[in-house]
């Protein structure tokens, strides 16, 4: 309920102007965003690979309505591929379709990612395309195998949350395609998504075991112990090496377990958000966890 009330909040502008006008919020935001410009998302993923991990950088952005928005987007994400070379770092990018213009037409967004991944390809680099509500999932694994044709410099995310998601996930490792494995962060109705924790539990355990063997690179994204567990239980059966797959996790989010496991030798990710457009996505983080929404009320309304 809490959860499903949070998201439906994370559309209301008087919410949004009301939260990212005020200093305490925006304060705490920083928890999940190290800020609003390039330069510290670039410290944050120079500090991750200090750690031992890799990053992936995120500028914060969705449902766009103008081309000019959308175009910004996508010379926001060139950008942040070449800083990304020029600083020598291991990180890549993620990006969704709706700031791209997904909104305002499919053909003018999937020239605006290819636009990115041709740059990702040049620079040997790599580029996530995110996994949005469910009203945009053909149309992204239809851009992604598109824009994959012609490089392997992208890749995307599939939601165990969605009943298709073994269906898709065969269909894209068919093409070599990499994915992201997530539990799903969205509101859907349950006709397409499992409702309950336990089936999406039960779903990504079972897609994981598709992804690890199968050959293709790819990423489990969880700060679920369990499900994390179960992957190293699994790779260690099938002799899957830790080069063969990473972790990812998102920026603030479990830091004692990220370290965990670089010091145990995986490979870990972390998504870093940056930029003015952090609403919904901090809505999304206060959906995942209820201790978040409290410490967020407790410290904006202490006396
Ligand atoms: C790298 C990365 C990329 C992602 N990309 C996408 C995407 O493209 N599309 C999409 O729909 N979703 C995406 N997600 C979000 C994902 O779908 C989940 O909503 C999110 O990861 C929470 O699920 P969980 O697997 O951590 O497990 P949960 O069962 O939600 O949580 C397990 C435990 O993790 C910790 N935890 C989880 N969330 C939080 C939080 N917000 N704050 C503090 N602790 C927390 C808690 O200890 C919790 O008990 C991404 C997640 C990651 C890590």
């Amino acid at each position: 309920m809490l959860r499903a009330l949070l998201l439906e909040l994370a559309k209301s502008s008087r919410l949004r102007r009301w939260i990212t006008s005020n200093g305490t919020t925006r304060r705490l935001a920083q928890r999940f965003v190290p800020g609003e410009d390039l330069a510290p998302a670039l410290d944050a993923a120079r500090n991750c690979n200090r750690a031992g991990m890799s990053a992936s950088l995120d500028h914060l952005g969705e449902n766009v309505v103008t081309r000019e928005d959308a175009e910004r987007a996508r010379a926001s994400y060139n950008e942040a591929l070449d800083r990304i070379a020029d600083a020598d770092l291991d990180a890549n990018v993620s990006l969704k379709l709706t700031h791209l213009g997904l909104d305002i037409s499919e053909e003018f967004c999937a020239q605006q990612l290819r636009i990115v991944t041709r740059r990702a390809s040049e620079l040997k680099n790599f580029v996530r395309v995110d996994m949005e509500g469910s009203a945009y999932t053909d149309r992204t694994i239809q851009i992604v195998k598109q824009a994959r044709a012609e490089t392997e410099s992208v890749g995307t995310v599939i939601q165990a949350y969605l009943r298709r998601s073994e269906e898709d996930i065969r269909d894209l490792l068919s093409s070599g395609c990499r994915i992201r494995l997530v539990k799903g962060a969205y509101k859907e109705p349950s006709e397409i998504a499992f409702p309950g924790k336990k089936e999406v539990d039960a779903n990504f355990i079972k897609l994981m075991k598709i992804l690890l063997p199968s050959g293709v690179y790819n990423a489990i994204a969880t700060h679920d112990p369990n499900m994390i567990e179960a992957t190293i239980r699994f790779a260690a059966e099938r002799d899957i090496t830790k080069d063969k797959f990473e972790f990812q996790m998102l920026y603030g989010i479990r830091t004692d377990l990220q370290s965990r496991l670089v010091r145990q030798g995986y490979r870990v990710r972390v998504y870093i958000p940056f930029g003015k457009d952090w609403f919904p996505y901090f809505m999304r983080r206060l959906a995942e966890r209820p201790a978040n929404l409290l410490f967020f009320v407790r410290n904006v309304f202490r006396p």
